[in-house]
């Protein structure tokens, strides 16, 4: 049997709503929040949550953790307060700066209150898994964060303590990190997508918090702190960073190819098409693009200076090629051309760094009809990695994938992952018996969401004039019954019994039984921003139907009585 769920009788609910918008609440979000009674502001940064914003940031929670534990991930969850000690080893402790708020015990010991968790995790893990063969551990948390941010602003945006969801994973090689990575990327496009957030994934420095490899997933909403650039075909750059390219799509591996397995592109079949098409992309400062075709097989697209392009299928890895000018490789006594694939136009030279020189089976894409990869859209046809030497993009610029022209917007970073290496292992001595028999520190990903940020996020990005737009999956419940009789009516009788046949149901409805005016009781259920509304009046009631509203659309229909529950649920 079904559960029996909540109603949530507003006469009875911690809800208080706000007729005035509060003064310094600058942000759509921030202001709604307030108003509709889901957050309170208790100091500079610092909000509680009362009941209907707690509503919201469970479903938030359960979206998230959902979407981890299905990767695998093990929710754990650890201290707030951490001894100096472990920041003195990795030696954040002097390079977090004021963020890090630092504090005193009765003891005169130091300890901070995590802002993030690498220090804990490594300790908490280094003398438990000893061995290559307990690998890959993958764990994750979700608790409250604490910054000392220097603007603390746009309420729950940025505060001071914050929700983050924060996982950690620990790994013998790089593959098993990718892997991880690339999962929990896809986890994390999930998550956003089931909010119904619209996001860009947009390659990030890594900040604070270290490593190399690092990808920032940006719901747009114009409040956003961050800059972006972005086309229709997925691209996405963070114009601030200057040199990110992602694609949201590169998660989900749409990939054709043609009968030799090689991704065709239509329209361009030769060197000349490619040049035409390079010309639109928009710098000069483009050098080379390096991601992995539908096998995992590392592909490296260059850009010289000229705007000729070759395709690269390499069997390695290939981070630290450069593009040297003929005067360059005769000074590392190579010959002209000597380097890259065969058929290379003569202007055209490639060096890869000397690991890659005797690569087998280069493939020349650019010099063979058909193998030309132009139009091909990064992130779609193949996995990108890296932009290496990107120069700035701007609106207005166009798109290096299509061609057309970028549009700019702004971004909210709801989360973020990391390939940290060894970073924290290394310097905290966090390590284990590889397969040969030696110590190896562990290689290290993590991974944030800010679930409260992302609660901001959903409203900035859904909300009108009249308040919030709850999405169905976050919203604190389905449906706000609005008896509009006085109390004591036919209409409230029949308002009451409705809600225990949701309830019945297992279906978690709210009921206005205040005793308010009818505007009073629309207005707050636009505010508060319910996605159903059920409006019960005394003619509706006599003809023996209810009126439903869709709040995102004000779309109104009638339905009788004796089939709302079935339609509604
Ligand atoms: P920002 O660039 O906005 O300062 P960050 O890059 O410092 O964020 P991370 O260390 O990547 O943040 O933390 C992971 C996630 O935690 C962020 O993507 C964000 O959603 C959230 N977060 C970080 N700082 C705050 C804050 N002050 N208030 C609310 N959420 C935050
Ligand atoms: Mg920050
Ligand atoms: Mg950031
Ligand atoms: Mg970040």
């Amino acid at each position: 049997m079904k559960p029996q769920a909540a109603v949530l009788y507003l006469s009875r609910y911690y809800a208080p709503t706000l007729k005035e918008t509060p003064s310094d609440a600058e942000l759509a979000s921030h202001r709604l929040l307030l108003r509709a009674g889901m957050i309170r502001k208790m100091g500079s940064g610092l909000y509680s949550f009362l009941p209907l914003g707690m509503r919201v940031l469970n479903n938030i929670t359960r979206i998230v953790c959902s979407e981890m534990d299905a990767i695998g991930a093990q929710q754990i969850i650890m201290p707030l307060l951490q001894p100096a000690e472990l920041w003195h080893e990795s030696g954040r402790w002097d390079d977090y700066g004021p963020e890090l708020m630092r504090i005193i015990d009765r003891h005169d010991a130091q300890f901070c209150l995590g802002p993030t968790h690498e220090e804990f995790i490594c300790a908490l893990v280094r003398n438990e898994v000893r061995s290559y063969k307990e690998l890959p551990v993958y764990l994750y948390q979700q608790q409250v964060k604490y910054r000392d941010e220097i603007r603390p602003r746009f309420g729950l945006m940025r505060s001071r303590e914050f929700v983050m969801n924060d996982g950690y994973s620990f790994h013998e090689t790089q593959e098993s990190l990718q892997k991880t990575y690339d999962e929990t990327s896809v986890a994390y496009a999930r998550m956003l997508d089931r909010m119904s957030l619209e996001w860009r994934a947009v390659e990030a420095d890594s900040g604070q918090i270290g490593g190399k490899v690092s990808t920032e997933f940006m719901a747009l909403a114009d409040a956003g702190e961050a800059a972006l650039v972005y086309c229709d075909c997925g691209y996405a750059a963070d114009v601030e960073a200057g040199d990110s390219l992602s694609h949201p799509k590169a998660f989900r591996g749409t990939q054709e190819t043609d009968e030799q397995g090689f991704f065709a592109t239509p329209g361009i079949h030769s060197i000349e098409d490619l040049a035409q098409f390079l010309h639109a992309t928009p710098c000069e400062c483009v050098k080379a693009l390096v991601g992995t075709d539908k096998d995992g097989n590392p592909v490296a697209f260059f850009i010289p200076g000229d705007h000729e392009l070759n395709y690269i299928k390499a069997q390695h890895l290939v981070p630290g090629f450069t593009l040297m000018n003929d005067a360059q490789l005769q000074e590392l006594g190579l010959p002209k051309g000597s380097i890259g694939p065969v058929g290379l136009p003569d202007n055209v030279r490639i060096f890869a760094d000397e690991s890659l020189w005797d690569i087998q089976g280069w493939v020349v894409g650019a010099n063979r009809d058909g193998y030309h990869r132009i139009g091909a859209r990064h992130g779609v046809d193949f996995n990108v990695d890296t932009w290496c030497t990107v120069c700035e993009v701007k609106a207005g610029d166009v798109c290096p994938c299509c061609g057309r022209k970028l549009k700019s917007a702004r971004g909210i970073e709801v989360s973020q992952v990391f390939q940290l290496g060894v970073k924290y292992s290394e310097s905290m001595h966090a390590t284990f018996m590889n397969e040969q028999g030696e110590e190896q520190p562990f290689i290290m990903g993590c991974y944030g969401v800010g679930v409260s940020r992302a609660m901001a996020a959903i409203v900035e990005q859904m909300h009108d004039d009249a308040g919030i737009v709850w999405p169905a999956t976050v919203a604190p419940a389905q449906a706000i019954i609005l008896p509009l009789d006085k109390e004591g009516s036919d209409v409230w009788e029949t308002a009451y019994k409705l809600a225990d046949r949701f309830a019945q149901r297992g279906v978690e409805v709210a009921l206005d039984d205040r005793s308010e005016r009818p505007g009073v009781k629309f207005n707050d259920a636009d505010l508060c921003g319910w996605p159903l509304q059920i409006i019960i009046g005394k003619r509706g009631l006599a003809a023996g139907v209810a009126e439903l509203k869709l709040r995102a659309t004000g779309q109104k229909t009638e339905i009788p009585l004796d089939e709302l529950v079935e339609r509604v649920t």
